[in-house]
């Protein structure tokens, strides 16, 4: 059957004053009704961008879809106009951000916006819209909801915050849940129970999850896919046991390495993100590639090859006409 979604050769660009950013680059992954895809990558890797492109909440301009398809249950929502756009957005498709503070309204109690939520996809008398809000509120662990359900956001703690938007993108049972580092602007315990509880309801509603996050200890918790991204394009993707166990791409297990020590994580590999203005050649990771040898440094990105099952890389030490000097050798033993 066809993926619930499928982001076909995406490119987004940014206009700015030091020209094109490309910050999606080229960029293909599927999400399957029901299954949780991680994006992991360093900022700057362009997952975020991935994420905001697929119901267009990139600001345009400066911000460009250049090319490519973003398929919502066959629908290619990049060639939609807006007003069709919204009923995706916050309708089949919710969204829950890293601030938790920019999702909220500060002026409208937390049940006022989640009754309008509601009401902006629904055809529900406000009575009904009020008697669900209460039910999400619940859900999602506000606790003493009949209490808490006229309070403003600012009367919330962070965690509590998070929740409610939690709340809010679950309004009308999305399909898909788009999450875009929903833990990190939270206390390291909090994170742990926010993250719980998506996963939780990610399960007991059969919803489908696209999660983004820097963090590969969280993708080892809650990812059945990862999507492995580094300067605007894809390195690896595959199943997260797959992933975990036989990392291929050299830039994915310079990942693993850092781990553990949640957080901290993509620091510790050497150098820098490429300019996003003016990528280097052939594999964009190659200027910090501990492997690299001079094929690696013409021409496009290297070609996806299978290492085994869906699990797939990119990179010239497993494409067919790559001859490993001292492999070659070491065979001949
Ligand atoms: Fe390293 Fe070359 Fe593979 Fe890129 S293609 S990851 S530079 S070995």
């Amino acid at each position: 059957s066809n993926p619930l979604l499928s982001v076909r050769d995406l490119h987004t660009t940014f206009d700015t004053d030091d020209g094109t950013v490309r910050a999606v680059d080229g960029v293909s992954f599927d999400v399957d009704a029901g299954e949780t895809v991680c994006l992991v990558g360093e900022s700057g890797s362009g997952k975020t961008v991935a994420c905001e492109s697929i119901t267009k909440l990139i600001p345009t301009p400066p911000g460009e879809i250049a090319a490519g398809e973003v398929r919502f249950d066959g629908e290619d929502l990049t060639s939609l106009p807006d007003k069709q756009l919204t009923e995706y957005r916050g309708g089949r498709i919710g969204h829950v951000f890293q601030n938790p503070q920019g999702a909220l309204d500060p002026v409208y109690t937390v049940g006022d916006q989640l009754v309008e939520a509601i009401r902006l996809h629904r055809d529900v008398p406000k009575s009904a819209a009020r008697e669900r809000a209460h039910s999400l509120l619940d859900r999602v662990g506000i606790g003493d909801v009949e209490d808490r359900i006229d309070d403003y956001p600012h009367q919330f703690s962070g965690g509590m915050k998070q929740r409610v938007v939690v709340a809010m993108a679950l309004a009308c049972d999305p399909d898909l849940l788009i999450a875009d580092e929903p833990t990190t602007a939270l206390d390291v315990t909090i994170q742990a129970q926010v993250l719980r509880l998506l996963d939780e309801l990610q399960d007991e509603r059969g919803m489908a999850m696209l999660f983004v996050t820097h963090d590969l200890g969280v993708v080892a918790e809650i990812a059945d896919r990862v999507v492995v991204m580094y300067a605007g394009k894809v390195m690896e993707t595959g199943d997260v046991y797959q992933v975990f166990e036989n990392p291929s791409h050299p830039y994915t297990k310079a990942l693993l390495e850092c781990l553990p020590g949640r957080g901290r994580a993509l620091e510790t590999i050497g150098g820098t993100l490429p300019d996003p203005t003016d990528p280097p050649d052939g594999c964009r990771f190659h200027p910090r590639c501990p492997h690299a040898v001079p094929a690696c440094e013409d021409g496009d990105q290297p070609a996806f090859e299978d290492v085994g099952g869906s699990h797939q890389a990119s990179c010239v030490l497993y494409g067919a006409d790559y001859d490993e000097p001292e492999l070659a050798e070491a065979n001949d033993d």
